[in-house]
């Protein structure tokens, strides 16, 4: 036999749906609702500053508290199937185990009977789910009070009332950074686009402005690439676009910022490096790439793809966005003119046989 509150959530997991909303019916008992409302009005405006669950633990916890009298707090969150503590208030309460167990595709509702004990000093206890999928519970709050039976069957609705409208809440805010960055992301080479990267560097050269720090810039384009996928194909083109994206990525920094700029041309960020610096961080892609065998359209073929790179940096390209990106841009240019399966940088725009493939001047290091 499960307990009443198991029970409780079995059902509105398998119904998905709650019959509760008292506290909005019933015009003939207005003025004894007046309290409530308060307290739902005021949790509106609470839930209207959240931005996801994490953050938002740490506000509406001490709002329930506060509004509920209750004399201690605990919130469990489920994180790829496993619980995980998130708050204990007071920290006595850390051992305190969650009402349910297990991962989410296999709940089990523990049997009230079986449920911890109450730590003293305290008496009650009343447990809500955080689910914004019907069938996914996302975290359990736990109020506790000092005196047994504590907690009224309206202050049990009006709470369940609230953790609907928070768990309704948090769907519309993960549905919306959903299609954020679904916005900001190519959807070919799943890394970012276009439309991030003009974002991103916007920030970083106001950063690297602000506490003069070196911001690098590297514009890479696929040398024939229109040759390939006529020798290839357009899907075998796709698939080299986004092995491309991948060896780029694997050869970065966590801290660097990889875009597709556009077709076969990327754009990739380096915080706090220099052009020296950036010119090294080059070449690694360029060879990683030049030593990539890329699938030809079929199992017996492999082909050989190039890239040449633009390289600009803050300040020493210049001094604002535009001028750096134009100048990444230039260089870039200046590296297809003298042959293609080079980096060039800004400096040497005007000597573009200063262009030379980098590794092939042993003297240049640059071939670590
Ligand atoms: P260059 O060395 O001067 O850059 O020569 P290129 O052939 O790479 O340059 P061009 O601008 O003439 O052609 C770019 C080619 O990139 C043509 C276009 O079909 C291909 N391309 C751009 N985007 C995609 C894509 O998403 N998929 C595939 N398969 N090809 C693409
Ligand atoms: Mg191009
Ligand atoms: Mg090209």
């Amino acid at each position: 036999m499960k307990g009443d509150l198991a029970a409780v959530a079995e059902a509105k997991v398998k119904s998905g749906t709650n019959s509760r909303s008292l506290y909005l019916q019933g015009a003939n008992h207005l003025p004894e609702r007046v309290p409530a409302l308060q307290i739902l009005v005021a949790w509106a405006h609470v839930l209207s500053r959240l931005d996801g669950l994490e953050s938002g633990i740490g506000v509406i916890g001490p709002f329930l508290r506060r509004h509920f009298t209750a004399d201690g707090l605990v919130v469990w969150l489920q994180e790829h199937g496993t619980w995980r503590l998130s708050v204990a208030s007071p920290s006595a309460l850390h051992t305190m185990v969650p009402v349910v167990t297990s991962a989410p595709e296999s709940i089990q509702f523990s049997a009230a009977e079986k449920a911890p004990a109450l730590p003293l000093p305290y008496q009650a206890r009343f447990d809500l789910m955080i689910a914004t999928e019907a069938s996914e519970p996302l975290g359990w709050i736990s109020l506790l009070r000092r005196h047994a039976n504590s907690f009224t069957s309206d202050e049990k609705q009006l709470l369940q009332e609230m953790m609907d409208i928070f768990s309704a809440h948090l769907l519309a805010l993960m549905r919306i950074k959903q299609a954020q960055a679904l916005a900001l992301t190519d959807a070919l080479t799943e890394i970012w686009n276009r439309r991030y990267f003009e974002q991103r560097y916007a920030d970083e050269l106001k950063r690297a402005q602000r506490y003069r720090r070196a911001l690098a810039v590297l514009m890479l384009d696929l040398d024939d690439f229109k040759s390939f996928n006529d020798t290839h194909g357009h899907l075998a083109g796709d698939q080299a676009l986004q092995i491309v994206a991948f060896v780029l990525k694997t050869n970065l920094r966590q801290s660097d910022v990889l875009c597709r700029y556009g077709g076969e041309e990327f754009v990739v960020l380096l915080p706090e490096s220099d052009l020296d610096h950036a010119l090294l961080v080059a070449e690694k892609l360029r060879l990683a790439i030049w030593a990539e065998p890329f699938p030809a359209g079929d199992s017996t073929r492999v082909g050989r793809i190039s890239i040449s790179i633009g390289v600009a940096a803050f300040p020493e390209s210049g001094d604002d966005e535009q001028t750096v990106l134009q100048w990444a841009d230039k260089a870039l240019y200046a590296a297809k003119k003298s042959g293609r399966n080079r980096t060039c940088c800004a400096s040497h725009v005007n000597a573009p046989e200063q262009c030379k493939n980098l590794t092939d001047d042993q003297e240049n290091g640059a071939d670590e």
